[in-house]
């Protein structure tokens, strides 16, 4: 081989590993471009629907809010309606005769005098939303004070499983708050709603062995973000012999900002010689740390006043409703 042959060949390899590491270029280039938008879509995705989830809590939390508030005004209103349901049990939304016109506190006192005769005050601790990573901590403060509650629980993986039978074994009453606490899907339909009450009732049965028969609608029976009419829940849960219970005293626990614990302290406690029946909101959700923190104090407070009684609720206790079914 001449010179300028042995050149030429070694100038044609040259090209031949310049083409070839041009063309590895281009591939991991391709790949690249390729693979960097998918990775991004995949991490934006995860992000998305983190976001939306929390979107969706906070929204609920809000609702709830919302609701707690007007269920608040609403049993302020029913005093208005006091005298057509005059036996019935809109005598304990009466929050305190303080807050009215002189003339309609001379009613609902005589309206109470009328319907109560023991001055005895029944006050009944309930807790929604749970179980949660706070539920055994109020369970305990309940055991050390010998306290029955009742809990409204939601639809909980296994792990949750040991809350919700240490709520029924420690003679608390375990009632039903739906599900999934998803307003959007509870309330969607009849059928949503009957679906998600027969999934949480199976599942109290599965872990505990018994049938639950209250339920505290969420957001209260005067929600407002029910694209049902509450009236064919109601009507349900009256066919389903499924008690529903408000309240007439709000921790006010779920508000958006954080309660500080003497704010929920006062909250339950302040007002409560207003009521022979007081059934108080409270919430044992994973954010509701000054709830727990708060529940000694409130408990000590109310166990020193003789005339209460701290009782979970039963079949027998006085319904304090928001709204109840038109005939
Ligand atoms: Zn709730």
């Amino acid at each position: 081989m001449s010179e300028q042959e042995s050149a030429d060949v070694v100038q044609k390899q040259q090209r031949k590993r310049r083409v070839q590491s041009f063309k590895r270029l281009i591939v991991v280039f391709l790949l690249i471009a390729i693979l960097f938008p998918t990775i991004l879509c995949m991490i934006l995705f995860v992000k998305l629907s983190r976001v939306d989830k929390q979107l969706e809590a906070l929204r609920a939390q809000q609702t709830e809010t919302d609701v707690t508030q007007e269920g608040f005004a609403a049993a302020v209103l029913s005093e208005k309606d006091v005298g057509q349901h005059a036996a019935d049990v809109t005598v304990d939304m009466i929050p305190t005769e303080g807050n009215l016109p002189e003339n309609e506190a001379a009613d609902a006192h005589a309206l109470r005098a009328d319907t109560v005769s023991a001055n005895t005050i029944k006050v009944y601790l309930t807790f929604d939303d749970g179980p949660s990573g706070n539920t055994g901590a109020i369970l305990d403060i309940l055991k050390e004070y010998q306290v029955k509650a009742t809990f409204f629980v939601t639809g909980k993986s296994e792990e949750y499983t040991p809350l919700y039978q240490r709520i029924v074994e420690e003679g608390h009453t375990i009632g039903m708050h739906s599900y999934s606490h998803k307003y959007r899907e509870i309330y969607q339909s009849v059928d949503s709603f009957r679906e998600d009450l027969y999934r949480l009732q199976d599942l109290i049965y599965e872990r505990c062995g018994v049938v639950s028969t209250i339920y505290r609608f969420p957001g209260g029976s005067s929600n407002t973000v029910s694209k049902v009419d509450m009236q064919e829940l109601i009507a349900f849960l009256n066919d389903e012999d499924i008690s529903y219970y408000d309240w007439n005293v709000s921790s006010l626990d779920a508000s958006g900002r954080s309660q500080s614990v003497s704010d929920i302290v006062e909250n339950v406690t302040g007002n409560i010689r207003s009521f022979h029946t007081a059934i108080v909101l409270m919430h044992d959700a994973n954010d509701k740390t000054t709830t727990v923190e708060a529940l000694p104090m409130i408990i000590e407070r109310l166990q020193a006043m003789d005339n209460v009684e701290l009782l979970p609720i039963t079949e027998n206790t006085v319904k304090i409703q928001h709204t109840t079914l038109e005939k």
